[in-house]
């Protein structure tokens, strides 16, 4: 079985890419495709993040916007760098495209955007070019060992699409039937498979939050303060606040989007209610996300 370590772009997978040598060291980026959304990123690192990109995801989008910390951007570079391999950079379809499908905004009720951000583009990856199931590291540590249970392990994805032609009725009696117009949509048969045997190699080896940091201690790579996207909504109303501070262009954006969608990704307050919080002085900041599918994690 092939060894695939999934990173997020955290303290933690990074020690996992550093510490556990895999086959495949993949990368899921969140993109925005607004480019008021990634107004502070830099030209030259859209750039260098583009030819990355289209590597293995020529059918995506233009990276334009992120709505995980830029910095992030720079230290998968540097990741790379340390460990000596290829990072295998990928992206799903963008925010915006995200929102027009499922015609919401991801909360705690509605939790679709790991799956479509960051695991459908590693499925497809994977599903083109490696024989599945592989051998999965997750970044959980052992101080986190009660979040093993939660992952799953397989995959829904449409095995099998054809267009068909329909027909809208427009009127009916006893006899005949009068026809209002064709239309044409896409029929999908669906399949579900196991591509994934996760492995929690911290877990096993009792690593713990402490140790993890103290390694990057004494490293040269920068992290960002805040994993994952800044607008997630499993981060702490104070941590959203926080981030208007650190990435105004990406929390701006989130906000709008509540505003066009009418639902907000916390249930209490919505982004602009929070924006206008005070900061707290004694809370903890940079505790990051942690969905539940093992991807986006710290
Ligand atoms: S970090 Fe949060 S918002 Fe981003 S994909 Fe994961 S769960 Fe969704």
């Amino acid at each position: 079985m092939e060894t695939v370590n999934s990173l997020s772009g955290g303290k933690t997978s990074s020690y996992i890419a550093v510490h556990y040598p895999a086959d495949y060291d993949v990368f899921a980026l969140c993109c925005i495709d607004s480019h008021n959304a990634g107004a502070h990123i830099d030209r030259k690192m859209k750039q260098r993040v583009n030819d990355k990109l289209q590597k293995y995801c020529p059918h995506m989008p233009e990276f334009v916007a992120t709505s995980e910390d830029p910095v992030l951007l720079k230290t998968m570079f540097d990741l790379e760098q340390k460990i000596g391999r290829e990072i295998i950079w990928l992206r799903g379809i963008g925010w915006e495209e995200m929102l027009r499908v499922k015609k919401a905004i991801p909360n705690m009720d509605k939790r679709f955007c790991t799956t479509i951000l960051k695991m459908q583009p590693i499925f497809e990856f994977l599903f083109m070019r490696v024989p599945l199931p592989v051998k999965m590291r997750i970044g959980f540590r052992y101080d986190e060992a009660h979040r093993v249970n939660s992952e799953n392990t397989t995959f829904r994805f449409p095995k099998f699409a054809k267009k068909y032609k329909g027909r809208l009725v427009k009127s009916f009696n006893k006899s005949t039937v009068t026809f209002e117009t064709y239309f044409f949509d896409w029929l999908y048969q669906w399949e579900t498979i196991e591509w994934r045997v996760n492995e929690h190699p911290l877990v096993d080896d009792k690593i713990i939050h402490y140790a993890v940091a103290q390694y990057w201690d004494r490293q040269n790579i920068v992290f960002p303060d805040d994993s994952n996207c800044q607008n997630c909504f499993w981060k702490d109303e104070q941590q959203l606040r926080k981030n208007f501070d650190t990435n105004l262009p990406i929390m701006i954006w989130a906000a709008i989007q509540e505003h066009l969608w009418g639902n907000t990704f916390k249930e209490e307050y919505s982004l602009f209610q929070i924006s206008e919080m005070p900061i707290q002085l004694d809370f903890t900041f940079g505790t990051g996300a942690g969905c539940q599918a093992g991807f986006c994690t710290n």
